[in-house]
């Protein structure tokens, strides 16, 4: 579910018109439904509500600070994985405690910062990253609380770029290597062994995944709580939404019928599958769920700047490009647009969506059939309230688009569009080139 729909013919965010949000802040601008974020986390919540569940929001998919306290009020602790990433938790009066710190890469820094703020754990993905942590909390007089990232081999079956928990990615320990690393953690003065962690692809719209590899680990986890009175068993993110009929899913319960290519996996199908499996660890479960939270809570609104009729094709050109929403260029990745203003008397438009960058890739969609809309018109990309802002650049000088909250009839701006001062303000003219 989700509370984007025409009311009457104007597109609605929750009670709130989004042509008078684009009237007001102009675009592109990111749109986002504070009460859709809090329906997919009770949701999900309530799918595992067996078990001692804590949902790690992985923030990376959208990072906003009005985002990550709307999920602090809710409950959620973070997933984080830097440490600007834990400073925006701390920023918006998240509980760091109860968060977990990832990635493959954790600088000293970054280290010494989740160490002094307080971490929940550190899901450590080589031996190497071990030595370290121990290190940095041997030099400040800490135990640092460790999880080991598992790689289970996997196949999450989805896109190339986004799949982790296969053999050949960078991600994780293979299991049957696992067990030597926490043997190795064990006689780290400065560590405490509390969990073991996996997370194998996201964009996941089938159960079965997460079965396989949930099942390849239980038996190394009960190991792990005998051997080393392991706490947690952190399962990941990974759980997909609609981006096919992304409208339609909002009425139509978790996927609309139209949509047989993709069904995205309800949060009660994925605890159905998994909690028989997590509850006989009596471990505390974590999640890590980043896109099945705020994916399909949020659009990009954007205005036509031109529709470019060809004999070959036609273009809509439109004022939001790759720089704003990568996701397309990056991943093919497929997003419904669809008008602000629905008028059904108009013919349909066969064209490609395109951005105004200098780059072929600057395309959003290939022979796309839409309502007609015409220069100075408004249209909405669905399903962009995940990896959309947070993966944005300013290639092309182009500023950070805007972002605005949605709550009920109320929204507010939440991050100004960038004005191109701040986009400059770091860069300097050297003095041997001033003459
Ligand atoms: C990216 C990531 C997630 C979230 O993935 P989603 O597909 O957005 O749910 C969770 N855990 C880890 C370790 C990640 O890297």
């Amino acid at each position: 579910m989700h509370h984007f729909r025409y009311t009457g013919q104007k597109l609605h965010c929750e009670s709130v018109d989004l042509a008078a949000v684009a009237q007001l802040h102009g675009t592109p601008t990111y749109v986002y439904s504070a009460q859709t974020i809090t329906d997919n986390y009770r949701r999900l919540a309530a799918s595992l509500a067996g078990l001692d569940v804590q949902i790690c929001y992985a923030m990376k998919a959208n990072s906003n600070l009005a985002v990550l306290r709307l999920f602090s009020n809710l409950g959620a602790a973070f997933d984080l994985v830097s440490g600007g990433e834990l400073r925006r938790v701390v920023a918006a009066g998240g509980d760091a405690g109860r968060s977990v710190f990832a990635g493959v890469g954790k600088t000293e820094a970054e280290i010494r910062l989740a160490l002094q703020t307080g971490v929940f754990g550190f899901h450590v993905e080589s031996e190497p990253e071990l030595a370290r942590i121990n290190h940095v909390a041997g030099q400040l007089g800490r135990k640092a609380p460790i999880a080991i990232r598992i790689n289970p081999d996997v196949d999450a079956k989805t896109h190339a770029k986004i799949t982790t928990g296969k053999s050949e990615n960078k991600f994780g320990i293979p299991l049957e290597h696992a067990a030597e690393a926490y043997a190795a953690a064990a006689k780290y003065p400065h560590l405490e062994i509390k969990g073991v962690q996996m997370h194998i692809g996201s964009q996941l719209t089938s159960a079965a995944p997460f079965v396989e590899a949930v099942a390849k680990v239980v038996p190394f986890a009960l190991r792990l709580k005998q051997d080393y009175g392991i706490t947690y068993f952190s399962v990941g993110g990974g759980i997909g939404i609609v981006y096919q009929d992304a409208l339609a899913s909002g009425d139509a319960g978790w996927w609309s019928a139209k949509s047989e290519g993709e069904r995205p996996l309800t949060p009660e199908a994925y605890g159905a599958a998994l909690a028989p499996l997590l509850a006989p660890l009596g471990l505390k479960i974590l999640l890590e769920p980043g896109r099945f939270l705020v994916g399909n809570a949020g659009v990009l609104l954007s205005r036509v700047e031109y529709l470019k009729r060809g004999a070959a094709r036609n273009f809509l050109v439109l004022d939001a490009a790759m720089n704003d929403l990568v996701r397309p260029a990056m991943y093919e990745a497929y997003h419904e647009v669809v008008p602000l203003l629905r008028d059904s008397a108009r013919p349909a438009l066969k064209a490609d969506l395109v951005g105004p960058i200098c780059e072929s890739g600057d395309c959003f969609a290939k022979d796309r059939t839409l309502q007609t809309v015409g220069e100075g018109e408004l249209v909405a990309f669905l399903s962009a309230g995940a990896y959309g802002y947070t993966m944005a650049s300013r290639y092309n000088t182009r500023p950070m688009a805007a972002e605005v909250l949605v709550s009920g009839s109320r929204f507010e701006l939440v991050n100004a569009r960038e004005n191109f001062d701040a986009m400059v303000s770091g860069e300097k003219i050297p003095g041997f080139l001033s003459t």
